[in-house]
């Protein structure tokens, strides 16, 4: 499958490891639009949210949960930080593999644009 994610999970395309295990792999976004922007991924393919099955709900929540271990391990927890994941193309999806942004370390914005 032509998916650079999935290319970045099977270690094809080197990427900055955060964290890693079966399932999940944490990677430092290559354009970061925070001073720490790093991206979430289950190591199966799902193009989008919406094709995520109920029966993998808590793959989901293992993403979250992921997302919270990084926030304390990095020390940013406490100060905050904020987790999106966008959907197609209004919610700006460009990577058609699902990810969750985890972006810290400034005052970030809201709404977002
Ligand atoms: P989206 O716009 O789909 O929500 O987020 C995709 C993210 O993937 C973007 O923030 C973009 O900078 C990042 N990205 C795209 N290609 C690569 C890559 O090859 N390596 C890494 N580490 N990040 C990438
Ligand atoms: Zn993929």
């Amino acid at each position: 499958m032509d998916c650079i994610f999935c290319k970045i999970a099977s270690q094809q395309i080197p990427a900055r490891v955060a964290f890693e295990n079966d399932r999940i792999i944490a990677f430092h976004d290559l354009f970061p639009q925070a001073p720490t922007h790093i991206l979430v991924i289950p190591k199966t393919h799902y193009s989008t949210l919406n094709d995520v099955p109920a029966s993998e709900s808590a793959l989901l929540g293992e993403m979250v949960r992921t997302a919270i271990l990084i926030a304390r391990e990095l020390d940013f927890a406490d100060n905050g930080y904020r987790v999106v994941m966008n959907c197609n193309q209004d919610g700006g999806q460009s990577v058609d593999h699902i990810h969750l942004h985890l972006l810290a370390g400034r005052q970030l914005t809201w709404p977002p644009g």
